[in-house]
Parts: structure tokens; sequence; C-alpha cells
């Protein structure tokens, strides 16, 4: 139980960082450095810089000018604390070394797919150093975990995920191709090969279902309270790592749910 909430609280500072994040990376700022208001560029005090606390204490405002914060703030923390629990929960034993790797990896990834919903939904883009990273991270996770369990190639999740990514991959091309851009982007494609390595071939068609489900969903109710338009155009990035994500954990919380797709 310690061990929970000790992944929850790292989760609510990271999750705070991956707000600053988002921002930075638009701009191309340092990642380093301390926070400031991006209304009156006065410097956060540190006390006003406590996860989900200090959002509550303001009343969702910049002490020195009032400007509302952007409930991106808490609700990014959030996830991410809940999502750091979760996966402590399911995957991290701290007797198994085994399991330290797979719990770095994880708590990587979905920190990385985190920024990239987040900032598709916000800038309608897809930060190419950050899919980057999550391709780096994740076949190094595969090809360690491959050579140190000494499985055999053709049945490990290096070949299943280099096959889920492929798929995906080719799958989105297609649909980018034929729609020339205006079902998805090229962003997409790229997203769409690292949720496939990430989460491997015979999960990513439970993974896809759920993706365009989700997105199924919020465009009809967008379209019926008059939101959005048919022609305008839905970012896709944060279905798919909502897709990925309850991939990566529904199997692990209901194992009912592994036995429906295969096996
Ligand atoms: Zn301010």
């Amino acid at each position: 139980m310690l061990l929970i909430i000790l992944f929850l609280l790292f989760g609510l500072i990271i999750g705070s960082f991956l707000n600053v994040l988002v921002y930075r990376l638009k701009d191309a700022e340092t990642l380093l450095g301390r926070s400031f208001c991006r209304n009156c560029k006065h410097q956060i005090r540190w006390y006003d810089n406590v996860p989900l606390v200090s959002f509550l204490l303001l009343r969702g405002a910049c002490r020195d000018c009032e400007t509302k914060i952007s409930w991106q703030y808490p609700t990014l923390e959030f996830i991410t604390g809940l999502l750091f629990a979760l996966i402590g929960y399911f995957f991290f034993s701290p007797e198994v070394v085994s399991s330290w790797m797979e719990t770095g990896w994880l708590l990587g990834i979905v920190s990385c797919l985190l920024v990239i919903g987040v900032y598709d939904l916000r800038y309608m883009e897809i930060p190419l150093s950050l899919l980057i990273v999550s391709a780096v991270l994740t076949l190094s996770f595969f090809v360690s975990s491959f050579f140190l369990s000494g499985e055999a190639f053709f049945s490990s999740q290096l070949w299943y995920g280099l096959l889920g990514g492929a798929v995906v991959c080719g799958f989105f091309f297609l649909l980018v191709w034929m729609s020339h851009e205006t079902w998805m982007g090229w962003g997409d494609v790229w997203l769409g090969a690292v949720a496939g390595l990430i989460v491997g071939l015979p999960l990513v068609l439970p993974m896809l279902t759920l993706s365009f489900g989700l997105g199924a969903i919020v465009g009809l109710l967008s379209i019926a309270y008059k939101k959005k338009g048919l022609k305008s155009q839905i970012p896709f990035a944060p279905f798919l790592v909502a897709g990925v994500i309850l991939i990566l954990l529904l199997p692990k919380a209901f194992p009912v749910f592994s036995q429906l797709f295969f096996l």
C-alpha cells in the first residue's frame, strides 16, 4: 500500500512536469529552469507549485495576475498520478528484477504518450521528438528483455511488437493516402507505428477498436452538441493514446479480457 502511494505521488510530480513539457516543447524553450505564469511571467513560488493541491488552494488562478490556470494542469497531474499508481500496483514487485525494467518502461512510455495526446489536443500536431523517445525506449526494453530471457526470437515481445508496428503503420498509411489527409494526418501514421510497437501484434486489434470506438463516440457527441461541424477535424492522437494505455492495463486488471481476444 505504501508503495502504491509512492507511485501516486511520483506520478503527480511527473504529471506536473509533463504539463510544462507540453508548452516548452511547442516554444522550443529549455526544459530546465523555474516555472512561470504564462500570462504575467511571474515566477511560480515553490508552495504554489504543489501538484493538484495548489490548483485547489489558488482556486485555479495565478496568485499575481489572477488569470485562470488551464484545467489541463490538474487534469494531467491527476491522470498521471492515477496511471503511475495502477502501473505500480499491477506490474511492480520489488523482488523481481525484470519487473523493475517493465515498470520503468511503462512509466516512461505512459508519460510520453500523455504529452503526445495533450499536445495534439492543444496544437493539432504530434511532437516528433517524443515519438522518437518512445520508440527508442520501447525497442531498448524489448531488445534487452529478449537477450535476458533467452526466448526464441519469433515468440518474443520484440518480434510481435515489430509486426504490430508495421501493421498499424501500414493501415494508417492507407487511410491517410486514400483520404488525402482528411481522415488523419501523417503524424498519426508515425504515432500508429509506435503504438503498434508498444502493444504488439494480437493486441493491436482491440487497441484500434477501442481507439476508433472512443473517437466515434466523442465525434458524434460533439456534432450532436454542435460544437464541431462535420468537416472540422478532431485530433486522433488522444484516442490512440487512450487505446494504448487501456490495452496495457486492461489485461492485468481483468484477466478475462485477454481471453476474449485470443487464447
Ligand atoms: Zn500570472
